[in-house]
């Protein structure tokens, strides 16, 4: 399956939801689900009818995976291991998804988006514990620090991070600005997760 290349806004007025993909435009008055808050298309107004359950668990599933900007087999596997790790599957799912490299650059406001911090961490601009890793869906752990590499810290991006971000951080991660440099102090809980999600309806979704 191929990576969705057209508008990203779109995404959000069809999950009826803010899933953060545009970076400081989804902070501001300009963002389009809040001037649109109507399903896409033509009749996106008029097609607002009662979904079925499966509907419901698809369109669940569908708003994860776009907010994380991940392909379904990548997802898919996320969930498997989410299965695998002790306690409440659902929960699981969501710690990786927030564990993942490229959301930690995000959520700790050292790129604009998802994307554009999915797209950084390939370019390898990011060391976790010293060393270069430009693997998006690295996930971390307790303790992993993560820097920006020295040949990349004048980028202009970073120059404007290291000004500091008008985002509020979540609690497991502590950012040094000034060092470009994230820290994991905890794993992340089910109540930080920055967009309304219910994430029973995915594991009902793949248990089918
Ligand atoms: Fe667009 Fe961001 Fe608003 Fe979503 S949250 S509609 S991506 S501006």
């Amino acid at each position: 399956m191929a990576r969705n290349t057209g508008s990203v806004c779109r995404m959000c007025r069809r999950e009826g939801t803010k899933l953060f993909l545009k970076g400081e435009k989804c902070f501001s008055q300009k963002c389009a689900l809040a001037k649109r808050p109507t399903p896409p298309g033509q009749h996106g107004q008029a097609r607002q009818r009662k979904m079925s359950e499966y509907g419901t668990q698809l369109r669940e599933k569908q708003k994860a995976r776009r907010a994380y900007g991940m392909l379904e087999t990548q997802f898919h596997r996320t969930y498997l291991n989410a299965l695998k790790m002790k306690g409440v599957s659902g929960e699981n799912l969501l710690q990786l998804l927030e564990r993942r490299l490229d959301n930690v650059v995000y959520r700790a406001g050292l790129a604009a988006s998802r994307a554009q911090a999915r797209q950084l961490v390939n370019h390898g601009h990011f060391l976790v514990n010293g060393s270069k890793v430009d693997i998006p869906s690295y996930i971390t752990k307790q303790g992993d620090v993560i820097t920006v590499g020295a040949s990349s810290r004048d980028i202009e991006l970073f120059k404007a991070a290291r000004e500091g971000s008008a985002r509020i951080l979540p609690k497991w991660l502590n950012v040094n600005f000034d060092e470009l440099k994230a820290t994991v102090d905890s794993l992340p809980e089910r109540s930080d997760v920055d967009f309304a999600l219910q994430e029973n309806l995915i594991i009902e979704y793949y248990s089918r």
